[in-house]
């Protein structure tokens, strides 16, 4: 955690209730829990058990390095609620992953998965250590190795990982490599992620983006206002972030601000996205693009828009700034952008917030799709997934939406109350053993 209780992804941490005390995310997610389930018809035992994880496996995953000196990094896999379905959820390779943070993480996709009504449950773990101090081979030693170290807890029908923060598809390809080796059987189906040619799914890597630019096209109609009049500022014009403001001015909107870790750009006629290059596709590419205006980071999140989607980091919503926040609705493209107490700030000011569990939860949609095409040994199209895709953003955007219209609820509560009744739903009529 950094001096002002940030992590560096800003994630783990949160400036709380009082807007003073950082707190982790495990106590977040707690804390949304205890919320969500005075909303929603949910038995107080169903509740408490919700507030642990089913499991934690913590690791130590040993490393020859190139030089051939021996280092022993901690690997965690948080297995947090399997009632409906296989444990689901990313590895990230990070200096502070610790077992609350991936606990905390693992029940933020127990909601995810729920609120998409996709048939898993909620995981995270990682391993603690810097990506960028490790050589491929060494990156791809320690993958092997610490597929091998929770072999025992995963398997396609048992808990099925995809990349997160410091992962991405070679590292998947290299854990379903070492986990089919010791199964005996090729097992695409134990990762998500993939690349495409050992049975990932097209269109992975651009879903989370495309279910932000989704719901923010359904929230931008259900405010009757017009997508080519509604303004956007995108902070974090990466994966997610790129994708989004891409696909919303391609539908009309108007991108007028995008930003990387460097610094944001404006143009109040609107951006052409296309032509911005992404800060993965060039680092530097977006601050330094020639635009009308350079603005800050912060700069960005207070600009007088329609829509702000902020993209980046957690935490970037404080009660810090809180108050200068102007956009007229917050689609929350990162995890966790806003704390839970600017949160408050924002639904006393009536500024809707779309939160991240609907919002980029394409993401998870999508490996649910690889999921199957994996099991089905069967690829589908990139028109196909974008076609069910869209179906299933709806649905769920529908289900939360009733609601919000029939109990006046935040869009958050809303979202958590879908989820937490389906959780609660097949957990009292599967009923406990023994
Ligand atoms: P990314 O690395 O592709 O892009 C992040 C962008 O944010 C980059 O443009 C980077 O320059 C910028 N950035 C980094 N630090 C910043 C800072 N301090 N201030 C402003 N900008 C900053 O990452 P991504 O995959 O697009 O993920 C972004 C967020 O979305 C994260 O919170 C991630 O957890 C979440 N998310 C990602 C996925 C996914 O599958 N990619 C799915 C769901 C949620």
């Amino acid at each position: 955690m950094n001096e002002d209780g940030k992590n560096r992804n800003g994630e783990a941490v949160t400036d709380g209730g009082s807007g003073s005390e950082p707190e982790t995310a495990l106590a977040t997610a707690r804390r949304q829990l205890e919320r969500a389930a005075s909303h929603a018809d949910v038995d107080d035992g169903v509740v408490a058990r919700l507030k642990h994880p089913t499991r934690v496996q913590q690791v130590s995953v040993p490393l020859r390095r190139d030089d051939g000196s021996l280092d022993v990094f901690t690997g965690f896999r948080a297995q947090h609620d399997d009632v409906r379905g296989p444990y689901k959820g990313g590895l990230r390779y990070h200096p502070e992953v610790t077992a609350d943070e991936c606990i905390g993480l693992s029940m933020w996709m127990t909601w995810k998965c729920a609120v998409m009504d996709l048939p898993f449950g909620g995981g995270k773990g990682g391993v603690a250590v810097d990506p960028k101090t490790l050589s491929d081979e060494e990156r791809e030693r320690l993958t092997r190795r610490f597929a091998e170290e929770i072999r025992n807890v995963v398997g396609p029908k048992k808990d099925v990982p995809a990349p997160d923060m410091g992962t991405g598809p070679q590292e998947m390809a290299w854990f379903m490599d070492a986990y089919s080796m010791q199964q005996g059987e090729t097992t695409p189906g134990v990762v998500t992620g993939k690349p495409p040619v050992i049975g990932g799914s097209y269109g992975r890597e651009e879903a989370p983006g495309r279910s932000v630019a989704i719901v923010t096209r359904e929230a931008v109609d259900f405010y009757d206002w017009n997508i080519e009049d509604t303004t956007v500022a995108v902070q974090g014009f990466g994966s997610v972030g790129a994708n989004a403001a891409r696909l919303l001015d391609e539908w009309g909107a108007k991108v007028v601000a995008v930003s990387d870790v460097d610094g944001a750009i404006y143009d109040p006629d609107g951006l052409d996205t296309q032509d911005v290059e992404g800060h993965d596709e060039r680092p530097g590419m977006v601050s330094g693009y020639d635009a009308p205006e350079s603005l800050s980071n912060e700069e960005l999140l207070e600009l007088d828009v329609d829509v702000l989607i902020p993209a980046a980091i957690g935490n970037v919503i404080t009660t810090e700034n809180v108050d200068a926040i102007s956009a007229e609705m917050v689609v929350e493209g990162a995890n966790g952008p806003t704390t839970f107490a600017a949160d408050a700030v924002l639904e006393e000011r009536g500024i809707p917030v779309v939160p991240d569990i609907l919002a980029n939860a394409g993401g998870v949609t999508v490996s649910y799709f690889e999921w199957l095409q994996d099991i089905n040994r069967r690829q589908w199209s990139l028109e196909r997934v974008h076609e069910e895709l869209e179906a299933e953003m709806l649905k769920a955007w529908n289900a939360v939406r009733e609601h919000v219209e029939e109990r006046d609820l935040t869009w958050r509560d809303a979202a958590y109350v879908v989820a937490l009744s389906r959780i609660g739903g097949a957990k009292e009529t599967r009923g406990l053993w023994p």
